[in-house]
């Protein structure tokens, strides 16, 4: 019996909480510990930290309800860790391992402070299905294709191990009331309130990240392989928020998955449930790239897009394309939607990403910025490999020449044009032969609508076909040039 900190991180979870399961199991006392550090890189934009305030808030409740007291602190965490294990006689500190470059980096730090200042570090693996360095091709290298990358995924995970219970009861350690901050002092949420729309969308923590996938499960799952594509059904399961800060476990939704598909003998069950889990692997293949290629959270992976011309005077554009009003209606309905809900459905991601880095030709990193701070499951990992993927220059990225027309996106994911008529009301009357092209409508079709291009809604920022000949132009400027 010994006395450990829990370092809470993105694992924000009781359930398939290794970390939390070992220390329980050896009859351990607790302190769990969440640390907000105020240097590290990637602090959360504006809708990840609403989410995060709402997750802790939370997480303490489930933690007070099973005799432990969540201490929250800002700070050095290195620093923090060290006094109060020294404060508190701890033997041992455990976490949960993450991924991402600067976390890996600084955590090694840590462990070495700590060892020096006489305390024992303890990490495991919760949040991906295999971490980076299990998973790797026959030559020893990692993989920058999905397909193999999914094939061997699959293999690895036939016979693991089923997810962890929450443990009934923790032996929580009693420490000064000083010792904390109150989770408010973190300054988490909104000065203004803007968040109405995120309170009516989302239900951070574990019990929602839960009802989500129970949800998934009743609901959308059966259909995925046909309705996930469609942004004007609820096709798909909702859960990257959850994911992100570790509310549930790729683990638990493998084998709540599985389960299902094992229970449900109807027709597709099968294939509905590979192809949910096939997605699951895509954040898999995200972070394990981030992990093996760290600088392409700022930087191309295909070097030759470190010399693309990307438009240097855009601020105009990106203003229209940040505010849903590029007059394209699939691009400003999927912005609307990221800034009223702080998420966006994938397809419109790829369409709204397209447009910007291809069309407008505006630097892939200034979309991933606008998403980084706008969407709740905003995930460096995932949001790397979106962007990249989508402007030509990541991992198994579609040929470049193969770029989006969003019309004809829209009027196949959306063909009765209902997302646009939820997202843009300006243009709900128009008949839907014409709301996916309002600026290829005749003039009797648009006042019949009571639409006034120009005024009710922006004419496009840029001609389509014209500006796909211009990305392919500026594509042909660094085709020959060296991948690396
Ligand atoms: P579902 O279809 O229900 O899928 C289940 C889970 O699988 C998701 O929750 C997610 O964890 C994972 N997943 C599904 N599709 C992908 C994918 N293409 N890449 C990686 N993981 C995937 N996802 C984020 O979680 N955070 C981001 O910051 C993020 N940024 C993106 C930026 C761009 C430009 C693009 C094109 C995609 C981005 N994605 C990001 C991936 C994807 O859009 C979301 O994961 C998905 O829309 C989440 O909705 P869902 O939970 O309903 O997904």
């Amino acid at each position: 019996m010994a006395n450990v900190i829990i370092w809470f991180r993105r694992d924000l979870r009781l359930a398939d909480n290794p970390a939390l399961t070992h220390a329980v199991e050896q009859g351990h006392s607790v302190l769990p510990l969440y640390i907000q550090d105020p240097d590290s890189r990637w602090q959360p934009g504006a809708a990840s930290r609403w989410w995060l305030h709402h997750s802790l808030s939370h997480l303490q409740r489930r933690l007070h309800r099973s005799g432990a007291e969540l201490v929250i602190k800002r700070g050095d965490p290195a620093q923090i860790l060290t006094e109060l294990g020294q404060k508190y006689a701890i033997d041992e500190v455990l976490w949960n391992r993450l991924y991402d470059p600067d976390t890996v980096g600084r955590d090694g730090d840590i462990k070495g402070a700590l060892i020096d200042a006489g305390i024992a570090t303890r990490s495991f693996n919760a949040s991906l299905l295999l971490e980076p360095w299990q998973l790797l091709k026959s030559d020893g290298g990692p993989y920058r294709v999905f397909t193999p990358f999914w094939k061997t995924l699959q293999r690895h995970l036939a016979e693991s191990a089923a997810p962890l219970a929450a443990p009934e009861r923790i032996r929580g350690l009693t420490v000064d009331k000083d010792d904390g901050i109150a989770l408010d002092t973190l300054g988490l949420l909104p000065d203004l309130p803007w968040d109405e729309g995120l309170h009516k969308n989302w239900h951070p923590g574990e019990t929602g990240a839960h009802s989500r996938l129970q949800a998934a499960l009743d609901g959308p799952l059966l259909h995925y392989p046909t309705q996930r594509d469609h942004p004007d059904r609820a096709g798909t399961s909702r859960l990257s928020p959850h994911l992100h800060y570790g509310e549930l476990s790729p683990r638990q939704i493998w084998y709540a998955v599985r389960a299902w598909a094992a229970a449900n003998t109807g027709g597709g069950v099968v294939m509905a449930a590979d192809a949910y889990l096939r997605q699951l692997a895509w954040r898999e293949f995200a972070h394990h790239l981030l992990y093996h290629f760290p600088e392409t959270a700022v930087a191309p992976l295909d070097a030759r897009f470190a010399h693309y011309p990307w438009v240097k005077d855009f601020a105009d554009d990106l203003h229209a394309w940040q505010q849903g009003r590029t007059g394209i209606p699939i691009v400003d309905a999927g912005m609307r939607e990221l800034w009223q809900t702080g998420w966006m459905h994938n397809r419109v991601r790829m369409i709204a990403a397209s447009f910007l880095t291809k069309n407008l030709r505006i630097h892939w990193l200034e979309g991933a910025r606008w998403f980084w701070d706008t969407l709740v499951d905003a995930d460096l990992a995932n949001n790397t490999m979106g962007w990249q993927w989508v402007a030509g220059c990541g991992a198994d990225a579609a040929p470049y020449f193969r770029i989006f027309n969003p019309i004809l996106q829209s009027e196949r994911f959306d063909p009765d044009g209902n997302y646009l008529r939820q997202w843009l009301p300006e243009l709900a009357a128009l008949p839907k032969a014409w709301i996916h092209q309002p600026f290829s409508a005749p003039t009797e079709v648009l006042d019949a609508a009571g639409v006034e291009l120009g005024q009710t809604y922006p004419q496009p920022l840029v001609e389509l076909s014209a500006s796909r000949e211009a990305a392919l132009a500026a594509w042909a400027e660094i085709k020959g040039l060296s991948r690396t």
